[in-house]
């Protein structure tokens, strides 16, 4: 089969599309004809060679979305024909025309969603849930500040959060980016490009702060963050790229939580709890993954360019060339 295969740690570059062994299904495997691949920040974190990074050469991505093509020995739950989305909890491998996973890995896709939403919903959706409910345990009536919504995990944050009866401060840096989270949920868009965001955050919430931040670029926000989380609130980190100061009285002076949240830290039966919860939620139309580009899986490197740069609108998929 054909996949892309990172041979040496460095720039796009080293993406390269080309012959790669064929997966087989163990006990309790299926193997899948791959439709879309999900693109997610951490596959590039990967394949730079940093982020616990994998034994070379390997094939990247944690999520996608195809049919069965075979079920291994004790496989109950699926066929051959099968469509499904699936997010690898532990290998990478997604950006390929064949990969093999566990079968718990693995999801039924409903018929209102296409390949590339099944691609979408992996590690975005999981993450969101488990920052939102999980960690900072959000309950109707509280007010998140979802400090970055308009890429994968902050679009899905913002669809959860809404419909779980939250107030839903959202930002983004682009225009495109602040329509897309006001049309998917969010009651406030704000610019996280502009200082004044913060200063607004207050006005919205009349001195009193947020109850929950969902921060997906703690480097450049951590520190201002604590300035806009009301009493007893948490600040979640999801995201950062790098160092940040922070006055640690604004912690002291508002009993403020700052707790990080990494999704390979998930237990197996969180990981179950989540997959339920999220399946639940694409069934009732609460998750619907917003598709902002798909690209030929060839065309890796480019996809994952684009998806360290900012204008971020929903999420970058990959397909293979015999589908696109
Ligand atoms: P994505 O689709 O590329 O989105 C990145 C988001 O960060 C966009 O909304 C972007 O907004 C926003 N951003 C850029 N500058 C910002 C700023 N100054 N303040 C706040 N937000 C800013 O990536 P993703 O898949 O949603 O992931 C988001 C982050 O979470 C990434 O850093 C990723 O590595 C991390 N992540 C962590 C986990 C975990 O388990 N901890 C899991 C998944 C992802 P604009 O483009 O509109 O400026």
């Amino acid at each position: 089969m054909r996949a892309i295969v990172v041979k040496a740690y460095g720039g796009p570059e080293v993406l390269s599309w080309e012959e790669f062994r064929e997966p087989r299904p163990g006990p309790g495997e299926l193997l899948l004809s791959v439709r879309a691949a999900g693109v997610n920040p951490v596959d590039v974190y990967l394949r730079s060679g940093g982020h616990g990074a994998s034994l070379l050469p390997f094939v990247p991505g944690f999520d996608g979305s195809g049919l069965v093509e075979e079920v291994g020995r004790g496989v109950r739950r699926f066929h051959p024909g099968d469509r499904v989305y699936f997010s690898l909890w532990k290998n990478t491998g997604a950006y390929a025309e064949r990969v093999v996973c566990r079968e718990e890995e693995a999801v039924r896709l409903g018929d209102t969603l296409d390949f590339a939403q099944g691609a979408a919903v992996g590690m975005p959706c999981a993450t969101a849930y488990r920052a939102l409910f999980l960690r900072a345990g959000a309950l109707a009536r509280d007010v998140v500040l979802v400090h970055g919504a308009s890429g994968s995990v902050g679009l899905a944050a913002v669809q959860l959060a809404r419909a779980a009866g939250l107030t839903v401060i959202g930002t983004a840096g682009g225009e495109e980016g602040r329509r897309r989270i006001s049309e998917e949920g969010a009651h406030h868009a704000l610019d996280h490009r502009s200082p004044e965001h913060f200063r607004q955050v207050l006005e919205i919430t009349k001195g009193k702060g947020v109850d929950i931040v969902l921060e997906m670029l703690a480097n450049a926000n951590l520190g201002k963050d604590f300035d806009v989380t009301a009493m007893g609130g948490k600040v979640v980190v999801i995201g950062s790229r790098g160092l940040v100061e922070i006055d640690p009285r604004g912690l002291i002076s508002r009993d403020l939580s700052v707790m990080g949240m990494s999704l390979f830290c998930a237990s197996p039966r969180e990981r179950q709890i989540i997959s339920a919860a999220v399946a639940a939620s694409l069934e009732k139309g609460i998750l619907q993954p917003f598709i902002r580009m798909v690209l030929p899986m060839p065309a890796a490197a480019q996809a994952q360019r684009l998806v360290m740069e900012p204008g971020a609108s929903g999420k970058i998929v990959l397909v293979p060339p015999a589908f696109v």
